[in-house]
């Protein structure tokens, strides 16, 4: 059991010292009971906030009206939820009212799936209502009661869903993968920006493929930004996971007739995701000239050399990490600072030449020639060089 863990059993423990009930709930237990990395801990408590707050010295009100409170213990952060129940998705996108609730059972029978719907106290006993250790065994996701009232409440839920199908390379039980067929369309009602959130975690888990194809099959991507007017992208399925939204968009791009800041605008992505698709897609672009390696690397920023050597094997392009890293590694020069000819250089080699744009031209030539080993990083080659080209034309 790892430390958060451990300090998590604490926090419950003091919760049932000082008379309540207290349960680690949720995506943490289910990834414990999987002996797998555990993201954020979630406790679930039959006290209200403000009895909780009597319990821990530092704690944080983030959602009192939903029963949260943030427990800072022994350094760690833990979100402590009062039991509840929610009720009446009007709107398909927020319950109109929270309930709090007696027991934990009667929480547990709000959550999504059965992976997700169980509970241990500090005694390490798990309540599991719905046989959610059954089906973690089984590898499904299976929701908690009627799938497709599930998937009414809470149309999110289907995005969810596949999410955990790839992270957790689990199956969809039948009844669930035939409410989402009947419900998918309610992803209409789901804000961009969520739906995106659960595409990149599916696009990043080991299961993408199975979980792409389910997506296809439920028919889900027709509720996507630009996937709903170019249908045929479902069918373009990277030749591995990809870790982030930038790389995604880059994929998609090679298929699509859309371009990437439209991608950008209608998926509502940040400004940097933007940034970084934009690097990615010309980092290709270069590529696929076959343009020199060394001026790949070089142009591209540090950070995203290894999420382009992904993008490039997902499009099934013969580019190795090693390769990239190895010509990152041997390159001349990090920066244009570091040419050992600068700008003030060559308007003294130069003299006669007024200035003008050429400067920044030749700049750039000489930093090319450099970067592909076409030309020494000395003052002395680059002055040589320098001077060639002025040279008047002759024939
Ligand atoms: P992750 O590892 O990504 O954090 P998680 O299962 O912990 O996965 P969270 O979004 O952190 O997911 O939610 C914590 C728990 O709250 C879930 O395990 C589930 O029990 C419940 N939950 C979250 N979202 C929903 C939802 N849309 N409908 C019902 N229950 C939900
Ligand atoms: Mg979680």
């Amino acid at each position: 059991m790892n430390e958060q863990l451990i300090k998590a059993f604490r926090v419950v423990h003091k919760i049932t010292e000082a008379g309540g009930k207290a349960h680690i709930v949720g995506g943490a237990l289910r990834d414990a009971l999987l002996q797998r990395e555990t993201g954020d801990v979630d406790i679930a408590t039959s006290f209200t906030p403000e009895e909780v707050m009597k319990v821990f010295e530092k704690v944080i009100p983030v959602g009192i009206e939903h029963g949260t409170v943030i427990v800072r213990y022994q350094s760690e952060s833990f979100e402590v939820t009062t039991y509840r129940t929610e009720e009446g998705y009007e709107d398909y996108r927020h319950p109109d009212k929270v309930a709090f609730v007696r027991s934990i059972e009667e929480d547990l029978a709000r959550r999504d799936f059965t992976i997700n719907a169980m509970a241990m106290d500090d005694t390490e006993k798990v309540i599991d209502p719905f046989c959610g250790q059954q089906d973690l065994n089984d590898k499904v996701i299976r929701a908690v009661g009627n799938a497709e009232e599930r998937f009414k409440e809470d149309p999110l839920r289907m995005m969810r869903a596949l999410r955990f199908c790839s992270q957790l390379e689990f199956k969809l039980e039948k009844a669930t993968h035939e409410a989402m067929i009947t419900q998918a369309h309610l992803l209409n009602y789901i804000s961009t920006e969520r739906i995106a959130a659960e595409f990149e975690k599916l696009m990043a888990g080991p299961g993408f493929k199975e979980a792409l194809k389910i997506c296809k099959n439920v028919e889900l991507y027709r509720w996507f930004p630009i996937f709903k007017e170019e249908p045929g992208l479902i069918d373009q399925i990277p030749r591995v996971r990809l870790y982030s939204f930038a790389e995604v968009i880059a994929f998609y791009r090679e298929f699509s007739s859309t371009f990437t800041s439209e991608w950008i605008k209608e998926w509502k992505l940040s400004n940097r995701v933007k940034r970084e698709t934009v690097q990615l897609s010309e980092a290709l672009s270069r590529f696929k000239i076959g343009e020199k390696l060394s001026w790949i690397v070089y142009k591209i920023p540090d950070s995203l050399i290894i999420p382009f050597s992904r993008l490039a094997t997902a499009l099934e392009l013969t580019l190795s990490e090693e390769v990239l890293l190895e010509e990152h590694r041997k390159l001349s020069i990090q920066d244009r600072k570091e040419l050992a000819f600068q700008a003030e250089d060559l308007l003294n080699v130069l003299n006669e030449r007024d200035k003008g744009p050429w400067i920044g031209q030749l700049l750039e030539e000489i930093e090319y020639a450099v970067v592909t080993n076409q030309l020494v990083n000395s003052y002395q080659s680059i002055k040589e060089w320098a001077i060639k080209w002025n040279l008047p034309e002759t024939d």
